[in-house]
């Protein structure tokens, strides 16, 4: 099986949205060890789309396409799938009844104009529901080729191909590959690559994937056995440095860590503004081991909110090991919790000195006894260096935690 993506819609090209469901759809293929031939981004234009199938085709089997299943005329994605392959449009009458008291769960006058083509399906095709949106998606297979269509919204494109489409595209490969998934956290790529090297044996295929903080490593293999050994020589060999399984992030790790031994967390941000405390809050039952933070921009927040001293922040200065330490100690002691974190650096573009340039950054991390302090240097821009900062924060906690395990 050959996989090309087509991401369709006018805002892709316009730069007004940056193409995370290329991200999100590319990523979860891989897990599974499918590697896209070719993903094209093009406009909700017939001629653009009749093309690109036509090339898509020529280098794949199987199409999976995003957006232009909505209500509105712009959105012609079907249309053109259905004049491709030669088929009428029809009117799916359940379907039709679903949108109407979809629509009026959700509005109390009628249902706008070209309401109802969103129940029109290319004649034959399998009508796939979307749980979070009113355009249900699309599976079609007609003369060897496979079409999958997805709505636009990241919100309801995630869950459709999660738990439904990625089923009958997986279904369709004629050979089994087992796929295997190692999040390693503080190593960098080429680290990770070169001491995976030596594991490295015929059959078994390699994939990482890099984003700030964490490595994917996978593995795709014929043989599960192989696959299988190969995954636990990798875990051996980054031990301490890995995710537990089923755990795909930093925050959801130290959250779980936390949950486990029943200890509670809070968090003072400086140069990330709550950036750590709104990855937490994004994983689902954090409230279990999360109290909450304080953002602390200022010296004066500093000071009133943490307890930070004013000796310290005139001798010192804010982004200093003192005043790390004595906002962790603030945050514990004022919120009561087990753990606290804390940050407090230069962020940039401006603010930098030669003692003191711009990524330097203090964390605290402090788990009931005297907090630990790190002194980093990041590099790159406000943005990366404030995302570093976050993980690093995080993969510390996450470290102080499994040194105090039994
Ligand atoms: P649709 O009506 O199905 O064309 O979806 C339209 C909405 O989905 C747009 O407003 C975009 O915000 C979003 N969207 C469409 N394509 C993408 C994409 N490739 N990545 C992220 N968001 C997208
Ligand atoms: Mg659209």
């Amino acid at each position: 099986m050959k996989v090309a993506l087509l991401c369709i819609g006018d805002e892709l090209l316009k730069g007004a949205t940056v193409n995370t469901n290329l991200a999100f759809i590319g990523e979860r293929l891989l897990r599974n060890g499918i590697i896209p031939e070719l993903s094209l981004e093009i406009p909700d234009r017939r001629e653009s789309i009749l093309k690109a199938l036509d090339y898509a085709y020529s280098k794949a089997d199987t199409v999976i396409t995003s957006g232009g299943l909505g209500p509105t005329s712009d959105d012609i994605t079907k249309d053109t799938i259905a004049e491709y392959f030669g088929l009428p449009l029809e009117q799916n009458a359940a379907l039709e009844k679903h949108l109407t008291s979809w629509w009026k769960k959700l509005h109390s006058g009628p249902a706008p104009l070209h309401w109802e083509r969103q129940a029109r399906i290319p004649a034959g095709a399998e009508i796939v529901p979307n749980r979070f949106g009113s355009a249900p998606g699309i599976h079609l297979e007609r003369n060897g080729k496979s079409i999958f269509l997805l709505p636009g919204p990241p919100a309801e494109l995630h869950p459709m191909f999660e738990d439904e489409m990625l089923k009958k595209i997986l279904e369709k490969r004629e050979e089994t590959l087992h796929a295997s998934l190692t999040i390693i956290v503080g190593i960098g790529e080429s680290i990770v690559e070169e001491r995976t090297q030596p594991l490295l044996r015929d059959g078994i295929s390699v994939a990482y994937c890099a984003s700030p903080g964490l490595v994917k490593l996978f593995f795709t293999c014929r043989d599960e056995a192989l696959l299988n050994e190969t995954t636990a020589e990798a875990k051996k060999i980054f031990a301490g440095d890995t995710l537990s399984d089923g755990i795909t992030s930093l925050p959801a790790e130290v959250l779980r860590l936390l949950e486990r031994k029943k200890l509670t967390l809070a968090t003072a941000e400086s140069c990330t503004g709550g950036m750590i405390s709104a990855q937490l809050t994004a994983i689902p039952g954090s409230s279990a081991a999360f109290l909450g933070g304080a953002a602390t921009y200022s010296n004066d927040l500093k000071r009133l909110f943490l307890g930070v001293r004013e000796t310290t922040l005139a001798q010192f200065g804010a982004v200093s090991r003192e005043c790390a330490a004595e906002m962790v100690e603030g945050i514990c002691a004022r919120t009561g919790a087990d753990a606290g974190i804390s940050v407090t650096g230069i962020a940039g573009p401006a603010g930098g000195t030669p003692d003191k340039p711009v990524g330097r950054v203090y964390i605290g991390v402090r788990l009931h006894e005297a907090p630990r302090i790190l002194e980093c240097n990041f590099r790159g821009g406000r943005e990366q260096v404030r995302m570093q900062t976050a993980s690093r924060a995080l993969n510390e906690l996450r470290k102080l935690l499994l040194e105090q395990e039994p």
